[in-house]
């Protein structure tokens, strides 16, 4: 008699390399017990021949229920489309928001996604529906200071009562594996010093992260320096803001003592290339962080500036970009953003037990079909250049997270795709006409 679950597979990424064959099993308590090459006595489970397993994919930096914005304002520059999208999150409703984040849930686990940092509207019903469907969730309450009522059409809370449901969340969910709750304020232009410093003190007190975001844009960067004659990052090390556990979005227009700052508080930074790159926002010095040892992960952001939640693309540009950029094949390696596409990214949002195909570890892990035409005729000594430059979204098969097997053949377990894409569009013709 067996409690393992047992997969086999052709190859298997671990952090020390490709096995190939290979075996992964976990147990009832969703860990990985074993990862390896196949084991004679074993009984398998699932039988994967035709599949490479490798861990699953962390989102660094999303707005998911901004899934019905998708496409809303393609050709906008970056505070054109702030205002845009802004002024349809007037209208939004909490069953927009519903189906919003339903629908990334769904293209996140397609897509092979199993944990993704958000900073958004959340409430516990919102929450819920990550926990149903299997993904974990490190959710920041998304706020812009004091007075301000970040979404009238769903909530009158102002920002000071945002940080109060933020701290009784983080509360409740503060034993859930699959649950990180955190405050949310915007960035430094939208906030002012006396929030982000109230914000510093009651992560502080209460021992609940922040994401924020950081420099994405050269105009933020230049109206941070006008109202306080520093950079954001130096600014918000002014507020000694940097003591609390900190995961900053973007950081495209940082300077070295900023990356400086960065590593010596242990702040953590979503790379987000195409948002930035589609946005007009500039290239972050993505290779000097990975140099100064910053942790790290690679991110979305909304598909409203995106426009896809598929990872696999924005790990394929975290590479290519900084070579192309610096006329430098070296820049940044495929194994590199791997690594922070996955273990990286898990410890950067919270979740460092998910990640990587080793023993103790959660089973978060993906299955990549080897039989698509786009990996013939790679020879499996060359999975992870397979992964990092010629694997989409379309080729993950299996999702199994913390060992539950949420899609399964191409087929979602624990949500409905059909109707969420049905509800996605009655909800965006009403928003956007
Ligand atoms: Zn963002």
């Amino acid at each position: 008699m067996t409690t393992e679950t047992v997969l086999r597979a052709d190859a298997l990424l671990t952090p020390a390399g490709t096995i190939a064959p290979a075996e992964l099993a976990f147990d009832v308590t969703g860990r990985i017990s074993y990862a390896g090459p196949p084991r004679a006595a074993s009984t398998v489970t699932h039988d994967l021949a035709g599949h490479a397993l490798m861990p699953g994919l962390v989102n660094g930096h999303t707005h998911s229920a901004m899934t019905l914005q998708r496409g809303a304002s393609d050709d906008e520059s970056f505070m054109q489309w702030l205002a845009t999208v802004q002024g349809i999150e007037q209208r939004l409703t909490h069953d927009d928001l519903i189906v919003g984040l339903e629908l990334a849930l769904v293209e996140m686990i397609e897509t092979g996604t199993v944990a993704f940092a958000d900073m958004y509207y959340w409430d516990e019903t919102l929450i819920e529906r990550v926990r149903a469907a299997g993904m974990r969730v490190f959710a920041a309450l998304a706020c812009n200071g004091n007075d301000n009522v970040a979404f009238p059409s769903v909530s009158s809370m102002t920002g000071a009562e945002v940080l109060t449901e933020v701290e009784r969340l983080a509360e409740k969910y503060r034993e859930d594996p699959l649950v990180r709750v955190g405050f949310g304020p915007h960035a430094p232009y939208t906030c002012t010093p006396e929030f982000l410093r109230e914000v510093r003190e009651r992560a502080l007190a209460g021992d609940i992260p922040i994401h924020t975001h950081i420099s994405e844009s050269a105009a933020e960067v230049a109206q941070i320096r006008e109202q306080y004659g520093k950079t954001p990052g130096d600014h918000l090390a002014s507020l000694d803001f940097f003591d609390a556990d900190v995961h900053a979005a973007h950081c495209v227009h940082i300077t070295g003592d900023e990356i400086a700052t960065f590593a010596a508080t242990g702040t953590s930074v979503s790379h987000n290339p195409v948002s930035n790159l589609k946005l007009g926002n500039g290239i972050a010095p993505f290779p000097e962080m990975i140099a100064a040892g910053l942790p790290l992960a690679i991110g979305t952001d909304s598909v409203a500036s995106n426009n896809s939640l598929d990872l696999f693309e924005e790990l394929k540009h975290a590479t290519i970009l900084h070579r192309g950029a610096r006329q430098d094949a070296a820049a940044v390696l495929g194994p590199q953003t791997i690594d922070i596409a996955t273990r990286g990214g898990a410890a950067a949002i919270g979740f460092p037990d998910s990640g990587a195909l080793a023993v103790g570890r959660f089973a978060d892990v993906v299955a990549v079909d080897l039989t698509v035409t786009a990996a013939a005729p790679v020879p499996i000594e060359s999975l992870v250049a397979h992964l990092g430059y010629g694997a989409t979204g379309r080729d993950v098969r299996h999702v199994f997270i913390g060992g539950r097997h949420v899609y399964a053949d191409g087929a979602h377990q624990t949500l409905d795709a059909d109707a969420v894409r049905a509800r996605a569009r009655e909800a965006r013709a009403r928003l956007v006409g």
